[in-house]
């Protein structure tokens, strides 16, 4: 069991990430931007953070950066929609560069989100 800290401005993707969690037995807190998730990372000490990238008001590489420089052992997993369909800039290889341990398109299915999981957990 992991205390994490989820970070997704899509409050369905929150809802959703959150249950699948806590029926793992995880402990959870949410965010729904890079600053919210700044702030309740320095409250909450998570073990493990799962954020998506791009969101309103602080995103996620931003957010990345900030944690990093204060937590160097930060453990993080990034998701995000990528590019491709939309047209959209794709921040994911970006993240791995900042210090994700894993990175994970969406959408992901449970068993891609566990064994992202275990590699940062160690268990
Ligand atoms: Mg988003």
């Amino acid at each position: 069991m992991a205390k994490i800290l989820i970070v997704d401005d899509e409050a369905p993707l929150r809802t959703m990430l959150s249950h699948m969690l806590i029926a793992d037995n995880h402990e959870v807190i949410v965010a729904e931007d890079g600053g919210q998730g700044i702030k309740l990372y320095h409250e909450g000490m998570p073990d493990l953070v799962i954020s998506d990238l791009v969101m309103p008001n602080k995103n996620g590489i931003d957010m990345i950066l900030e944690l990093k420089r204060d937590y160097p052992d930060l453990r993080l997993i990034a998701i995000s929609g990528g590019g491709g369909i939309t047209g959209a800039f794709d921040y994911l290889p970006t993240a791995k560069l900042v210090g994700a341990d894993s990175i994970l398109k969406k959408p992901f299915g449970i068993q891609e989100l566990r064994d992202a999981l275990k590699k940062s957990l160690g268990n």
